[in-house]
């Protein structure tokens, strides 16, 4: 594979401010690459840089082999796709495609040929006479898509090309989206701080914290093995309880924690072992049974040191249609509580897990990550 983009130690620096701070990375061709963080942490800026709209104070980017100091944004092998998705107007559908090629010098016929391929490649076919006025937001999204894509760059930048959607069009468009790429073959790079939103399209996400590349990986990688709580937190929702290594033999690793006392975790999970860990659990790795009175706690006869449960009882439910949050009370902590997911398998699936009820929480040793402190 090889690298159309490199980020050689860029920094970007607003006076005081560094909104990018020593960011290294590469994207291979033909990835669907996101940049992801929350407000402020510096993924515009670092798109912006890509596309030549800013300077880089320190270090070097690369694009398509060649060094980008001093090449204007017309100059680079890239097109960006803005937020607003501003499309003109007073100009038809196919005049706003073709407005940037005119521009280019392109002739009439090889105009037309691109309009009517980008047309089709979003979606749009027979629509190019319109005005913008007579589409719908998801439509309007895809002209200004397809305007980017007619260029032919070697590298589309998208700015939250998704955030002026509804819920419903968003969700579909990232399939759209996805499948647009692949079938394009042309590396796109998003800024997004959706975090489902990139998990669902990306190859790969960059996640920034202030400035600062903190974890470069797959969407199942980052959700299963995020490599601090900011990245644990910040992805999906997540149990976080502190505890100490008390026991660390080969077949019996225990963390004591003051929240779920001691808990069983296998050793291969166990990348820290020193000082204050975390554990990071997700919701939907705890299991739930119906607790009754003087019901003994779930195990795992083979293997004791495999599984934990803890009682707690159900202290509130949000029905989501298909899966219930469970927040639950832990019965030795009543102001502790832990979050837990359940897919509604069944149409009746809810009817043993009522607020109140007191229930079994149990996970194996190794659902946690273990993250150091
Ligand atoms: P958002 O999701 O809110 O757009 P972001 O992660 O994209 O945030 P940036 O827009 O890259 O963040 O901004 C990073 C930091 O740099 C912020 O503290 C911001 O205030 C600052 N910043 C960005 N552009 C400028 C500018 N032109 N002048 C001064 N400070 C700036």
């Amino acid at each position: 594979m090889s690298h159309i983009i490199t980020v050689e130690n860029v920094s970007k620096r607003f006076g005081q401010v560094a909104a990018v701070d020593d960011v290294s990375l590469a994207i291979e061709e033909g990835e669907f690459f996101a940049l992801l963080g929350p407000s402020g942490c510096g993924k515009t800026t670092l798109l912006r840089m890509l596309a030549g709209f800013e300077t880089p104070t320190e270090g070097r980017i690369t694009l398509d082999g060649k060094d980008m100091a001093g090449v204007p944004p017309n100059r680079r092998p890239v097109n960006m796709v803005f937020q607003s998705y501003a499309v003109f107007p007073h100009m038809t559908v196919a005049d706003n495609i073709g407005y940037g090629l005119k521009v280019d010098g392109l002739g009439r016929a090889e105009r037309d040929a691109r309009i009517s391929e980008a047309l089709d490649l979003v979606r749009l076919t027979g629509l190019g006479e319109r005005k913008p006025d007579q589409l719908s937001g998801g439509q309007r999204q895809r002209v200004a898509l397809a305007r980017a894509l007619a260029k032919r760059p070697r590298v589309l930048l998208l700015d939250e090309p998704l955030s002026a959607l509804d819920a419903k069009l968003r969700e579909q468009m990232r399939f759209e989206l996805a499948s647009l790429q692949h079938q394009v073959g042309i590396t796109f790079v998003m800024v997004t701080h959706d975090q489902d939103e990139a998990l669902a399209m990306a190859t790969r996400c960059a996640v920034m914290e202030r400035g600062r590349l903190v974890q470069l990986a797959t969407p199942s990688d980052l959700y299963e093995f995020p490599n601090s709580r900011f990245v644990a937190d910040f992805i999906g929702s997540v149990n976080m309880i502190e505890g100490r290594l008390t026991t660390d033999k080969p077949d019996e690793a225990i963390i004591t924690t003051s929240e779920l006392g001691d808990v069983f975790i296998d050793h291969a999970v166990l990348g820290h072992t020193g000082g204050t860990l975390w554990l990071a659990l997700r919701p939907e790795k705890i299991e739930l049974r119906v607790r009754d009175a003087g019901s003994p706690a779930p195990k795992m006869e083979d293997s004791p040191q495999g599984y934990n449960s803890i009682a707690g009882t159900i202290d509130h439910i949000a029905y989501l249609g298909s899966e219930s949050v469970f927040e639950i009370v832990l019965e030795h902590l009543p102001d502790k509580k832990l979050r837990v997911i359940r897919p509604n398998l069944t149409r009746w699936d809810q009817e043993d897990f009522a607020e109140g009820q007191p229930v079994w929480m149990s996970w194996h040793a190794c659902a946690p990550a273990v993250l150091a402190g």
